[in-house]
């Protein structure tokens, strides 16, 4: 491709989450010009407050391999981007705490090795207490991923920005696109900042792409949650994995300042036009007693901070990475639907694939763009 002028690159990336600093650094470093245009600046929604769970375990198995494939790079990260990023290799359990939840554990763990997945393991109560001696006795066994972790989100999406930065990529925060439009073979975005184009344009907006994606005539059925977190004072350490459960939600992390951090698809408020979440006090209570329940040492220990991050959900629970099936030289990659952080290293890659190869290196029809019309049989209207 050319040397671009001013505000003109060979890719323009809308949204600097993880998934567009991503797609940004597997693009710029194959040697493109490439420029990301950010509403607000870099990591500041979903990409930077989320738990940072760097989980395979409890896929839906279309994601399987790119969540596979997204791990190898968080485990060779400093390699990669030249930082660690917060990345643990902690390991990933989910607890099930009845006869009838291990049950439905051992049910998965089949049908992945149906599918030819080996690396969910089904535990029982003893190794799992020998792993999380911690843990309250009624537990009965669970699933354990020993290559699964936690990564810092801030650090991480950060890292990734620097690391296209040092590949040419330029980023531009406090850019807004207010409108896409197509002339000719160039994209063309719209921002109080002037005007941007491109050869190729890549939308990676989270909960606001559905707006764009209309815009490109191509409304998807996606909208925002506000998703919660709360981080406790600090305690003695006391558990090493990161859990989740089977019969209820949770993400429970300890970090090695002794922290806690207590989540688990937790829903707060989303306010899209306001560009931010809020917490509902009154949902975090559940959770808190989810923990108290698994761990009843931790009774008396105090919240430090609560927040809630905005993200995008779709209708069939899967993300949309995807070339345009109406427009030219677009691709998506959003609606990740609350655990888009573990992948974001390996589908940035795959769309730096869409862009330059047309292809991509492993199949991603279950997150085409126009399945939701398939399942309708008609297209879906804007929401
Ligand atoms: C509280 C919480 C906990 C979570 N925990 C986990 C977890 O443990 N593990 C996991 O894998 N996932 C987790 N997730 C999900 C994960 O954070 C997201 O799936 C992922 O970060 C999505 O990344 P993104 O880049 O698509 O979106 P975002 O990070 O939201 O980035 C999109 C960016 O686009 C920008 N933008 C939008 N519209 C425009 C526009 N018109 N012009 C310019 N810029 C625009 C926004 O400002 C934003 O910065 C969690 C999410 C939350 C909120």
């Amino acid at each position: 491709m050319n040397k671009p002028a001013a505000n003109e690159s060979d890719v323009l990336v809308i949204g600097g989450g993880l998934h567009g600093s991503s797609s940004a650094f597997h693009l710029a470093r194959r040697g493109v010009s490439v420029t990301v245009l950010e509403a607000d600046y870099i990591g500041r929604h979903a990409s930077g407050v989320n738990a940072g769970g760097v989980r395979t375990l409890g896929r839906p198995v279309p994601e399987i391999p790119l969540a596979l494939m997204s791990r190898e790079i968080w485990h060779n990260i400093v390699e990669t981007v030249g930082d660690e990023a917060g990345f643990v290799a902690s390991g990933q359990l989910k607890i099930a705490e009845t006869e009838a939840e291990l049950d439905e554990c051992r049910e998965r763990v089949a049908l992945l090795e149906s599918h030819g997945f080996t690396h969910e393991k089904i535990i029982d109560r003893e190794t799992l207490r020998e792993l999380e001696p911690a843990i309250t006795p009624h537990v009965t066994g669970g699933i354990w991923v020993e290559h699964d972790g936690y990564a810092l989100p801030f650090r991480a999406t950060t890292a990734f920005r620097i690391a296209a930065q040092r590949h040419g990529a330029v980023f531009h925060e406090g850019t807004p696109v207010t409108r896409i439009e197509q002339v000719g073979e160039r994209w063309i975005a719209h921002t109080p900042r002037g005007v941007f184009s491109a050869a190729q344009l890549v939308v990676t907006a989270g909960a606001w792409a559905g707006e764009l994606a209309a815009q490109a005539g191509e409304p998807v059925p996606v909208h925002p949650e506000g998703l919660m977190l709360m981080v406790t004072h600090r305690v003695a350490p006391f558990c090493r994995a990161t859990l989740g459960a089977t019969g209820r939600p949770l993400s429970f992390k300890q970090f090695d300042n002794g922290t806690v951090v207590i989540g688990g698809k937790l829903i707060g408020i989303a306010d899209l036009p306001g560009r931010h979440g809020e917490v509902d006090f009154g949902r975090l209570v559940k959770s808190a007693n989810t923990v108290v329940d698994l761990f009843p040492h931790l009774r008396h220990l105090g919240i430090n901070r609560a927040w809630a991050g905005v993200e995008a959900f779709t209708d069939d629970s899967l993300p949309v990475i995807s070339r345009s099936k109406r427009a030219s030289n677009l691709t998506y990659s959003f609606g990740y639907c609350g655990s888009g952080f573990q992948l974001g290293p390996g589908c940035g890659k795959l769309v730096s694939e869409l862009v330059l190869d047309g292809v991509a290196s492993l199949p991603l029809d279950a997150f085409a763009i126009d399945r939701f019309e398939a399942l309708n049989g008609a297209p879906v209207a804007a929401s």
